[in-house]
């Protein structure tokens, strides 16, 4: 599958549509989830055009790798939520309701985050 620059990650990475920008480095955005589902919910984005995890970790340059996964723990930190704890989650594909086709990793706390997964839709 191609990457589709009009999906509304790249939109708001080329400066198109605004994002609550929360970080920002050469390799990595960060910004508020629209539709937060526990107190912080935090996007990551890689800067570079990728569908998913297994396309950005088989793809990116090793220097673009380290410095989001990199950006990825800093934003966690920075939120405050490393001692209370926190979720990543990433979705990939139809089955996981993947709805943005860039890949991101959503950050969750703030709240006990329950058991991993509820039942499906
Ligand atoms: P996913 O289902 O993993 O693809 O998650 C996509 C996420 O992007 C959802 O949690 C949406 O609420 C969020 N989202 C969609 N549009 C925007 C936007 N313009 N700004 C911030 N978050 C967005």
């Amino acid at each position: 599958m191609a990457y589709d620059d009009s999906n509304i990650f790249a939109r708001i990475l080329r400066g198109e549509i605004p994002c609550a920008k929360i970080y920002e480095d050469e390799f990595a955005l960060a910004f508020s989830d629209i539709r937060p589902q526990a107190p912080t919910h935090i996007l990551v984005i890689p800067k570079g055009q990728y569908i998913s995890a297994a396309d950005f970790n088989a793809q990116a340059s090793d220097e673009e790798l380290a410095g989001f996964y990199r950006a990825l723990a800093y934003v966690a930190r920075e939120a405050g939520v490393e001692e209370s704890g926190y979720r990543l989650i990433s979705n990939a594909g139809p089955d996981s309701h993947q709805e943005v086709p860039h890949f991101h990793v959503h950050i969750l706390a703030g709240q006990k985050l329950g058991r991993m997964l509820g039942p499906p839709l």
